[in-house]
């Protein structure tokens, strides 16, 4: 069972889940519990012999019934592919997914939040190489939508909305648009090569989004992460965030984006949050949004 304590200093939850300690940690390419169950061979998570998406409870969770969730979200059968490297209509079936899980968990009267991100690299952490993302429940609001729920009365409007329109106005740090969505650089990004990929019609969750925006969602989400593993010809790390309307009793409406922390500032140099940006909670950057920018786009560039 995990706990939870409310770190006064900070005001905010901290979450033990000492059971996580045991958890599968990079196993060999042979004992990958993500992979599908092969006859004759030892069972995996997955009891199918293939398979398309697969979402299953964490057996490691953070939370669980009754206070939150914690899922685990397969994208594919083969271990080796990538985000990258999916079909579209795959990249477009999650979204379906997504958007399922979102509605599910949403309506959980313990789940507050939920809050769908992958880990992608040993760089954030990532125990296991199989392509996947995470979905969890918070039984409480957390404290970065919490964040941007107070920007909203902040600046008394619907923050990527406004924000939205001065990156199309600027255009200096626009990467690309579809129909549906633009992708920038923040103006203050936190991480060299962070990217916001923000729908451009207000829609507070992937519920309000219709099928042609949910396939536009995963045509721009591909082209960003294909852009992504050409800057540095490399697989590239992130932490993907989505972000949404919380689900819960917290007001406020929200607005569907996704924003991309990779940990990189060079091909070979990690980024560290170090004493700053741990002790005092401010970003110190290396690179300029602006040439994050350009490099980026120099990168998209690159991809047929
Ligand atoms: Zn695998
Ligand atoms: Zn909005
Ligand atoms: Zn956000």
């Amino acid at each position: 069972m995990s706990e939870l304590r409310f770190n006064e200093l900070r005001g905010e939850e901290v979450a033990y889940a000492i059971h996580r300690q045991d958890r599968t940690f990079l196993p060999d390419r042979a004992h990958c519990p993500l992979d599908p169950s092969r006859p004759g061979a030892p069972p995996t998570e997955i009891p199918l012999e293939e398979f398309e998406i697969v979402v299953f409870d964490n057996r490691f969770p953070a939370f669980e019934a009754p206070t939150g969730a914690a899922e685990v979200v397969v994208y594919t059968d083969d271990h080796d592919a990538s985000l990258s490297g999916l079909p579209i209509e795959r990249v477009e079936a999650l979204m379906w997914v997504w958007r399922h899980r979102y509605e599910e968990l949403g309506a959980r009267e313990d789940v507050e939040y939920v809050y769908i991100f992958e880990n992608r690299g040993v760089e954030v952490g990532v125990t296991l190489h199989h392509p996947h993302g995470q979905i969890y429940g918070y039984p409480f609001l957390p404290p970065v939508p919490a964040l941007e729920l107070a920007a909203d009365e902040r600046l008394g409007g619907c923050t990527p909305c406004l924000l939205l329109e001065r990156e199309r106005s600027d255009g200096r740090r626009l990467l690309f648009e579809n129909d549906a969505l633009s992708a920038y650089v923040p103006e203050a990004a936190r991480w060299p090569y962070e990217v916001h990929l923000v729908m451009r019609p207000h829609r507070a969750s992937l519920l309000e989004c219709g099928p042609r925006e949910l396939r536009l969602l995963a045509e721009g989400l591909l082209r960003l992460v294909r852009g992504y593993d050409a800057l540095f010809a490399r697989p590239l790390p992130y932490v993907m965030a989505v972000h949404q309307a919380p689900t819960g009793a917290a007001t406020g409406s929200g607005h569907l984006h996704l924003e991309f922390y990779p940990p990189l500032r060079t091909a070979e140099k990690l980024k560290y949050l170090a004493g700053s940006e741990q002790g005092a909670g401010t970003f110190i950057g290396d690179v300029l949004p602006e040439e994050a920018a350009t490099a980026l786009r120099e990168a998209f560039g690159r991809v047929s």
